[in-house]
Formats: structure tokens, sequence, C-alpha cells
């Protein structure tokens, strides 16, 4: 690699890292970028970031907002520039992350400024700026050879105090290529008649990209002039772009983006908060938004000596259980941090309830001695019950769950031993602003992966929202037993997997949809 890893470099002095986050598709992130998410103390992020960016990152997070909003404050470009300074003199790792490309109408240079003002050490990470991710995201080539030998992007947004407008539209209209307005969503009306005035035909193809690379990405098309009027009429807000030029004609042979199965749904993944990613990545591919919706908190627990004093004696067990990939975590990495590692588990046999859990097994370079070929409690008991026998048996549990394993083990004679590894608790409510994007309807489906989470969900669902479901916000259900419970408890299902799995009830929604 051509640079030092973040990690690598001492802690003292601090340093920041100016990042570019992309246009919002978490995707659309420089490895770079990640690396130094991981790396870092603090993070700094402005408004047009995509916070499952932070997901990178373990380090506190603080949103920098220009405008006030319900999750933002107000800061000034000054009290920010301020900050990245104290923490970095604190010896902190700051990263900076600004939507887009930091040096593309961000004023990532005046940070950088300030920075190297101060004499503070700094690296600029370059991100994929909203012209370019925009431009593909709606299958327009903004230099396509046939339409347009340049591009210029350029600034709808000017001071309102200056007398006349600092564009220079006769220049403009007669630029030989791409027009890109970034921040003229405000002003497209006065942006398309100065540039009609100045001599650029009214016919001219624009286009108004909206949150782009969003699976919300809307995008409207037409003539220069009546691209206002259309904008309007659709109800476009920013942060959009306005694309000027022949090339936009390109966009009906190659959009590709706006065609996946599930686009523009948003769709709540209930599943815990930190296994939620194969479910948002996937949702992402299909053209949908994931909004995280966990019922359940995955916790260490809360005191660890019983695990500590049973690390100590690992060797006794000749067989070692776990029916989680939690549990497989919490064990193995308790006993990384008491110093130990996995030649302690060298006698003993592994048994795991299925395949996921066997796979978080593997990454500790271990192999499971016995999966069974139905993946449940009672099938994994009766896979070991003629093996363990006069045998030490340990199970590596969480706080609750089903208590089948120990009964017919310990009916087969095996010597078993329980501890809990990690505390599964159902979450208390949703935050606050799932919680209002239930109650406003944004969802389009909801993913139920298990009986408990449809009990929990409505338990957990103000009545506001519950009147939203089934007709504003459907539910799928994983499997016929998780049908029933939410049947049980008044909770409609619109569709139901026929796979028992995260991608069988994706499936379900496009096929319901
Ligand atoms: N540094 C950023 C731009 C910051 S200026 C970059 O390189 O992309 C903010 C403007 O960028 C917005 O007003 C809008 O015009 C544009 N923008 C940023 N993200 C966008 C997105 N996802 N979709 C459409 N326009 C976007």
């Amino acid at each position: 690699m051509s640079q030092p890893s973040p990690q690598a470099e001492p802690t003292l002095p601090g340093r920041v890292y100016l990042v570019g986050a992309g246009p919002g598709d978490p995707g659309l992130l420089t490895l770079r970028g990640a690396e130094c998410l991981r790396a870092a103390d603090l993070v700094l992020y402005d408004g047009l970031v995509n916070p499952m960016l932070l997901r990178h990152s373990h380090a506190s997070a603080e949103r920098t907002c220009r405008a006030e909003g319900p999750t933002g404050r107000q800061i000034r470009q000054e009290e920010i520039n301020q900050r990245l300074v104290e923490a970095a003199r604190e010896g902190k790792t700051v990263v900076r992350l600004k939507g887009g490309d930091p040096f593309i109408f961000g004023r990532g240079s005046e940070e950088a400024a300030a920075l190297r003002a101060a004499g503070i050490p700094f690296e600029v990470v370059p991100g994929i700026t909203a012209a370019t991710a925009a431009a593909v995201y709606t299958g327009i080539s903004l230099t396509h050879r046939d339409h347009a030998s340049a591009v210029a992007f350029i600034t709808g947004h000017e001071d309102p105090a200056k007398p006349s407008s600092a564009l220079d539209y006769h220049s403009l209209a007669h630029f030989p290529g791409t027009l890109v307005f970034y921040m003229g969503l405000h002003r497209l009306e006065s942006i398309a008649s100065s540039l009609i005035a100045a001599g650029k035909p009214a016919d001219t193809p624009a286009c108004v990209v909206c949150r782009a690379t969003q699976p919300v990405q809307q995008t409207v098309t037409g003539t220069l002039g009546e691209i206002h009027q259309l904008a309007k009429t659709a109800g476009l807000h920013p942060p959009s772009l306005v694309i000027v030029g022949d090339c936009v004609q390109v966009r009906d042979r190659a959009h590709w983006f706006e065609d996946r199965p599930l686009f523009g749904k948003v769709i709540g993944i209930t599943r815990p908060e930190d296994q939620a990613d194969d479910a948002a990545h996937r949702s992402f591919e299909l053209g949908a938004l994931p909004v995280m919706l966990p019922m359940i908190e995955i916790a260490p627990p809360d005191d660890w000596s019983d695990v500590d004093a049973m690390l100590n004696r690992l060797e006794e067990f000749d067989w070692i259980v776990w029916t989680s990939a939690n549990g497989v975590r919490g064990l193995l990495d308790r006993l990384w941090h008491n110093g130990g590692d996995i030649r302690r588990l060298s006698r003993a046999k592994l048994a795991c309830i299925g395949p996921a859990t066997a796979k978080v097994l593997e990454q500790y370079s271990l192999r499971a001695d016995v999966i069974p070929t139905e993946f449940r409690a009672e099938a994994l008991a009766a896979a070991l019950a003629p093996k363990v026998s006069g045998q030490k048996v340990l199970w590596a549990r969480a706080s609750r769950g089903r208590d089948i394993l120990p009964q017919i083990l310990t009916q087969a004679g095996a010597n078993l031993e329980q501890v809990v590894v990690y505390q599964n608790r159902d979450v208390t409510s949703f935050p606050e602003a799932e919680r209002i994007r239930l109650e406003r309807g944004d969802l389009d489906w909801i993913g139920l992966s298990s009986p408990s989470i449809a009990r929990s969900l409505a338990k957990l669902i103000t009545p506001v929202a519950r009147q939203l479901v089934g007709t504003r916000t459907k539910l799928a259900s994983i499997s016929p037993v998780t049908t029933a419970a939410a049947a049980e408890v008044g909770l409609p299902i619109a569709a139901e997997a026929t796979t028992y799995t995260w991608e069988g009830l994706f499936q379900a929604m496009i096929d319901a949809d």
C-alpha cells in the first residue's frame, strides 16, 4: 500500500482526515475513507453524509448541519474548524466526513487551510462527487462523445446580498458541453431563464436528480424551458442537481439503478443492530432503502465472573455447544480478552446449531464437528444425544432462550454446564427518528424474521403507526410460524417467504408488489 495505515500511526499528536463520503450510497466510499473511519476517535459529519457510513467506526460521532434539523444543530464553519483543531490537539484521530468530494463546493479546502495554519497534520481523501454519481445513477454520461466534449460544475447558490449574478450566463450558454448545477434547485427558474435569455436553446435537454444514488432517488427530465415547472410538479427538494445538455437524452438507453426490483421502497429491518449489515446491504442491492428497526438488543453479560471462572477450566470439557453466532463470539472473544487463544479448545469437540453459527466459528479457524441437518435446538440435541453420554458438555448461551437442549442432553447422560456469554434483551422502544418515520408512513415494508420479533413489534408499535399497518406499511413474514405469531397479536401479513431467510423475505416482497 502506498500510504501508511492510519492505525499504525501514533495517537499523539492527533491528526485530521478530511474524508469525502460520496453522494449517499454507502458503497461509494473509498477504501482509504473506510480505513480512516476505523481509526477515528471522533467523527464530525455534515448534513449530506449518509449516517450508515458511521458503521465503519466505533468513534463518537457528531453531526454538523448548516440548517437546524431534527437530528442536527446549526454550527458555523469557524466553529467546525475550531473543533477539528482542538480535538487534534487533544491527541485525537479525527475524521471530518463531508458529502461527495470535500473540495468540490464543500468548503473542505477552508478546513484544510485552518488545519494547516494551526500546524495540525492532516490528509484529504477525495470522494465521489454528486455530479458524476448522479449522472451515472440516472444513466447519463456527462461527456458522451456524440453530445459533449466538456463538462462544467457550477454553483447555483449565490449570495443573495450580491446585486447581480456572479455567474456569466453568456459564457455558460455558449459553453461547448454539459452544465451541472449544484445547489441550484431553489433558483432553477432563474437559472433556466437566464441561460435561455443568453442564447441557450429552450429545447436543450435538462434533468433534475434529487437524492441521487439513494434508493429514494427521483429524476425528472424535460427541456430547459419546462424543467422548472416539471421539478415543481414532482415536488423535488434538495439535495438536487441540475444537468443541462444533449447528453441527457442518453438516459433512456442507459438507465439501470431505477430498474431494481425494490427500487424506491423503504424497508424496516428488524434484526439486532449489529447483525443487520447483510440484510441492509442486500436491500440496497435490490434498490430499497433499509431502515433499522431492531427489536432485540445484544449486550455483554453484566458480570463476567461466571464466564471467567469457566474459561479457567476450559480443558475439562469434551464438547462445546453453540446455538448462536453471538454465543461463539461471546465465549471466544472473552477467551482472547483474558489472554488465551483457541489452543485452549484443542481437546474439545465442537457443535453448532446451523451454518451461520459455524461460519462465525470458522472466522476463529475452528471447524464444527457437528451441525444438524435441520437448524433447530431439537435437531442439534438429537444429533448430539448418542455421542455425549458420560461426557462433560459446555453450552455457551444467551441470557434467555429455550431449555430443550439441556433437557435432552441431560437425559442422554451428559454432564451439562451452561454459561451465559451474552444478554439478549427486547428493546423497549424504537429510536425517535424511526418512530417518526413509522408514524408518518414512510415505510413500505417491515420484514419479520421470527415469531418473537412479530410479538415485539406488536408491543413496540405506537397506535398511530399501527393504524398504517396493512395499508401504507405492509408486513412480510419469514415463515408460517412467524405468520401465525403475527396473527395472534393482530398483525396482518401481506407476504410470506417460501425460503426462510432474509433473501426469501425480500423475494416475497418483490412477488407481492
Ligand atoms: N461536496 C459535495 C457538494 C456539496 S454542495 C459533492 O462533492 O458532491 C451541496 C450540493 O451538492 C447540493 O445542494 C446538491 O446540489 C449536491 N448534492 C450532494 N449530494 C447530492 C445527491 N445525493 N443528489 C443530488 N445532489 C446532491
